[in-house]
């Protein structure tokens, strides 16, 4: 069958909502297959071409994502191959600058790159991937099998998201479109040439559905680079926690979102517990719990704590809405079982239970149906974006503010500059672009509040056992992903507690690795 039609057989089990994103994708790879397959082959040709020297020298450049948080991406480039990782852009600003990955500086034709490897499919990791196409490139993207479906429909949000705050999109649906096209989906352990002396597998992060660790073996085992991506070095209800038995690792690149010594996440427990307190509290007195949030991971952790509690008799029973793709991110994950934490992947496979698909939801269509949520009366309320910036969760936001009963509750990081971390940080007063596009000043006048033990990111004490495990391996550490003081922070303690040799590059360095 294989040799004779190309394509494999795989038996999956029909999800209870069906992906949009997922059809499309189906469709559209379909009758591009003749165009993708003479793709492919021109590839495996670059990939397998004759090698220039046996000489290894392998050197990292950073272009975004070091010293901050925001535009991940980096270049990592042997005499053979120039690789680039993630492609994101920083949601905090808008000066060009610092918004975007400095290819420029990188000093490279898109024509030279041999391929781009995608950690996961948030936007601060593939908001700017798109772009890459508008201007030309043509070679392969390297993601997990779910990250394409997810970063497809990330993508395609943020160009609605910039329409309706009127900017021009960055780039156009056709751009996206192209992503599609030219990635290369991989399973965890998969192990793939991506160059002539590059080999790359991914593995489990922990953060989101899809998230990878990317493990590049270089030259004949000259080097071993593994670039953590976002990390969850914990069990969360979605996910395992992230994998870390590398054969080998001489360099580690590691986020350090929480690398401070202050950063200590409260435990799963303590953190579930104090949401339902939190969450019963403003219920009880008639209130409104609005939680911004990204429509993929913390969403569907929630709406399984939710479910969990609600049936358990431990949270107030109150209708929950849902508004901003957090159903189609839902009905992405219900698609990939095997992506999923063991003891919820054999729920969804062997049992008719099915969390995802519980009675306690309504998913807000249009926002013609938002008066429902908005009706006297207590409720929980969960909208995108994740940060305040843009997105249905601001409707929501405007009439859920100004009242004292109600409250504001944060499980994701807020990245500086966003009105998010505003709000949290105390601002009484924040002005909106109403639709009519005129500014309207909301005065915040409910309570705020965070919780970080439901964060995809390992706090201070995860991360340093992670780097603890692999330590026998190590030969040097690279620190990013994480506030200035967080990098150097993680950095130091690292080098202190372990004895090894560690860095905290800012944008723009030039590291050699062997
Ligand atoms: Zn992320």
């Amino acid at each position: 069958m294989v040799s004779k039609t190309g394509w494999r057989v795989r038996i999956r089990k029909a999800t209870t909502i069906q992906s949009q994103t997922i059809q499309t994708i189906n469709y559209n790879l379909k009758i591009s297959s003749t165009e993708r397959s003479k793709h492919l082959q021109q590839i495996g040709e670059q990939i397998f071409r004759p090698k220039l020297s046996e000489d290894a020298e392998v050197s990292l450049m950073t272009l975004g994502g070091f010293s901050q948080v925001g535009r991940s991406c980096m270049l990592l480039t042997t005499h053979e191959s120039k690789i680039l990782i993630d492609c994101g852009i920083n949601p905090g600003t808008k000066n060009p600058l610092e918004a975007y990955p400095r290819l420029d500086w990188a000093n490279i034709t898109l024509d030279e790159l041999d391929a781009v490897v995608i950690s996961h499919a948030h936007l601060d990791h593939t908001g700017f991937l798109p772009v890459l196409f508008k201007y030309g490139y043509k070679g392969p993207i390297y993601c997990t099998e779910p990250t394409l479906p997810m970063m497809n429909l990330i993508q395609l949000d943020a160009i609605k998201v910039a329409a309706a705050q009127g900017r021009i999109p960055l780039y156009s649906e056709r751009d996206v479109k192209q992503v599609m096209k030219q990635t290369i989906s991989l399973a965890y352990g998969t192990v793939t040439d991506i160059s002539p002396d590059i080999k790359l597998v991914f593995s489990n992060a922990g953060h989101i559905l899809g998230s990878a660790s990317c493990h590049f073996h270089i030259g004949n085992g000259n080097h071993n680079f593994v670039y953590t991506g976002d990390l969850k070095y914990g069990k969360s209800m979605l996910f395992d926690s992230a994998s870390w038995n590398f054969p080998r690792v001489e360099t580690l690149l590691i986020e350090s979102t929480y690398g401070a010594k202050e950063d200590i996440q409260s435990t799963r427990e303590e953190v579930e517990g104090t949401f339902i307190r939190s969450v019963n509290e403003t219920l009880r007195n008639g209130g409104k719990v609005l939680i911004p949030i990204p429509a993929v991971g913390r969403a569907q952790e929630l709406m399984m704590v939710i479910d969990q509690y609600m049936k358990a008799g431990h949270l107030t029973e109150a209708p929950v809405f849902t508004e901003g793709m957090i159903s189609e991110a839902t009905a992405i994950h219900e698609s990939y079982p095997e992506y999923l934490a063991r003891d919820l992947r054999e729920k969804i496979l062997s049992t008719e239970e099915n969390p995802f698909d519980s009675e306690y939801f309504t998913n807000i269509e249009h926002s013609d149906a938002r008066e429902e949520a908005l009706r006297e009366g207590p409720c929980i309320i969960m909208a995108t974006s994740g940060m305040l910036e843009g997105g249905p969760v601001l409707e929501y936001f405007k009439h859920v503010a100004p009242s004292q009963k109600n409250k504001i509750l944060f499980v994701s990081y807020q990245v500086n500059g966003t009105m998010g971390r505003r709000v949290l940080d105390g601002s009484r007063q924040v002005s909106v672009v109403g639709k009519d596009g005129k500014i309207e000043v909301i005065n915040i006048n409910c309570s705020t509040e965070k919780l970080d033990g439901f964060s995809g990111h390992s706090d201070y004490n995860q991360l340093m056992s992670y780097v603890h495990k692999l330590r026998p391996k190590l030969r040097r550490v690279i620190v990013n992903h994480g506030e200035r003081r967080k990098c150097e922070n993680l950095a130091s303690s690292i080098h202190r507690m372990f004895r090894i040799a560690t860095t905290c590059p800012q944008v723009q360095e030039g590291i050699r690795l062997l």
